[in-house]
């Protein structure tokens, strides 16, 4: 069913997350006519609900807290962190701009930095944390784009595929998933802003075949499906670095999704204690992110763990999904927390280890013995654990009734190859020429260029280099239609 009706516009941003904010106001700050279109009924992406830090160097902030970082130290852990695989030109581009082009560019439209947390492979803390994290980063951002005039945000509109027309791209197709029906959008430069594939567990798999015998959640925003990679693709863009992906371990399944592929990812248990599917130790909990805290659990076999945690620990725990969290705002529904720990079938609990150990179908006295061995640590006032390596100061022992296991596996979150593009996020072919009209930034574009991270990330390397992708995007789009100079132009 088509309308008929066909739009016209100077720039078209197609997603509304990280790209639609960064790219439509750059495109409207040069005097662009910009339209921006969103396949869900809300706005913001993964970019809305994400953590919001942003790996950014050399800031004001971190030389207020006296953390001495440059370009070249960044470029160098980034490098080596991403094993060969990051883009060495984006990664110079990024590292060097960052501080001007986005901490500054952010803050001057409306984004307060409020922290700097240390991560792993990184020299130096660079983790900056916006004010109200990505919800609060993301909606300041779409303020000042409101306040710039662009007021042309279309939900329930998904970008079915690109109009090209001798080698050019002109236009979209696309589908309102409210009425059924089709239309046409016209644009002298269109910006794809799709984000990643990884709530798409067939796509995963596709370009993961090693992980088909294991059991790996869908952990992105509802719209990270892949549309724009097969859209992209299909207009002869190319793909590369498909298979990097970013896990997460500290997740289980969510119970209440009926195709039980989606993943709840669980916050809030510092003090857990994971052992593996036989009842043993085997990490240093402290490690919990997408390289150690992931590869220690994909080298158990099955690739799965039960983070142990006791009564005391319960009142701290937060599931980062909407359900859990009061309507409209970002405050912990805590009885549907507790409903969770008692209903699912991915927690197992009881009042005494003994009856957790039969619930999780470990032996009693591997568990026993493992958990003792454990708390004696914590009561001989060690500085680690010998086993691992744990850090114990502070830590609070497994020991008040009642006990929970949470079934932890790999979670898909960030996909780090996407759409191949030059350092304008210019789409290119499969003979790296470029395709005029086309531009693709954020997690389409493995976060910016193709692969800007490599095969791992140092955390807040994802939504950085997609606002800040976005913004160049945006830039060279405008310019494409005859507005303004490109970026830094
Ligand atoms: C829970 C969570 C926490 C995160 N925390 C962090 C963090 O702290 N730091 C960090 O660096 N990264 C983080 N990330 C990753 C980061 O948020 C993303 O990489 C980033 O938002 C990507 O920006 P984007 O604009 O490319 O995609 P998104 O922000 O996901 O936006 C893409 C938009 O395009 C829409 N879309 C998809 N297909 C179509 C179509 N066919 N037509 C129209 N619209 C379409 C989607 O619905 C979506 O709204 C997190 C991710 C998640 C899921």
């Amino acid at each position: 069913m088509s309308s008929g009706k066909s739009i016209q516009t100077d720039v078209l941003v197609v997603g509304s997350g990280a790209v639609g904010v960064a790219a439509s106001i750059e495109a409207k700050e040069a005097g662009a006519q910009v339209i921006v279109l969103e396949k869900e009924d809300h706005l913001g992406g993964a970019a809305a609900i994400s953590g919001g830090g942003c790996c950014i160097v050399d800031t004001p902030l971190q030389r207020e807290k006296g953390i001495q970082d440059s370009p070249n130290l960044a470029f160098d852990d980034w490098i080596s962190w991403g094993q060969g695989s990051a883009d060495e030109e984006w990664v110079r581009f990024y590292v060097e701009q960052s501080c001007q082009g986005l901490y500054e560019w952010a803050k001057e439209r409306g984004v307060d930095w409020v922290g700097v947390n240390p991560n792993e492979g990184n020299s130096v803390p660079r983790w900056h944390r916006p004010e109200g994290g990505g919800g609060g980063l993301w909606h300041a951002l779409y303020a000042t784009a409101l306040s710039r005039g662009i007021d042309s945000w279309i939900p329930s509109t998904a970008v079915r595929e690109l109009i090209v027309e001798n080698g050019r791209a002109i236009g979209v197709r696309v589908e309102n998933l409210e009425t059924g029906e089709s239309q046409e959008y016209f644009a002298k430069a269109i910006v794809m802003g799709t984000g990643g594939f990884a709530s798409n567990l067939d796509m995963v798999m596709e370009h993961r075949p090693d992980l088909r015998d294991h059991r790996i959640l869908e952990g992105s925003h509802v719209g990270a499906r892949g549309d724009g990679h097969h859209i992209v693709q299909e207009a002869g863009g190319i793909l590369t670095h498909m298979g990097d992906m970013w896990f997460y371990s500290f997740a289980i399944p969510d119970h209440r999704d009926p195709n039980q592929r989606r993943g709840l990812v669980i916050r809030g248990m510092a003090d857990a204690v994971w052992v593996n599917m036989q009842g043993h130790r085997f990490h240093n909990e402290e490690l919990t992110g997408g390289w150690s805290g992931t590869r220690a659990i994909m080298a158990q076999e099955p690739a799965q763990c039960w983070a142990i945690i006791d009564g005391a620990m319960r009142e701290h725990v937060v599931v980062s999904d909407p359900y859990y969290y009061q309507e409209g705002i970002s405050v912990r529904d805590y009885e549907k927390v507790a409903e969770l720990l008692e209903v699912s079938p991915y927690i197992k609990r009881g009042s005494t280890l003994e009856a957790l150990a039969l619930d999780m179908d470990v032996t009693v006295e591997t568990l026993k013995g493992t958990i003792d061995r454990y708390n004696t640590h914590i009561d001989s006032g060690l500085e680690k654990d010998p086993d691992f390596g744990r850090p114990m100061a502070g830590r609070q022992k497994i020991e008040q009734p009642p006990f929970y296991a949470l079934n932890y596996g790999p979670l898909a979150r960030k996909n780090f190859g996407g759409v191949k593009t030059d350092l304008r996020c210019q789409v290119v072919d499969k003979n790296y020429r470029v395709i005029e009209g086309l531009f693709a930034a954020g997690e389409l574009a493995g976060m910016a260029g193709g692969h800007i991270n490599g095969k791992a990330g140092l955390e807040g390397t994802m939504l950085g280099p997609a606002l800040f992708s976005g913004r160049v995007a945006g830039a060279w789009a405008a310019r494409e239609a005859g507005f303004g100079g490109g970026f830094g132009g």
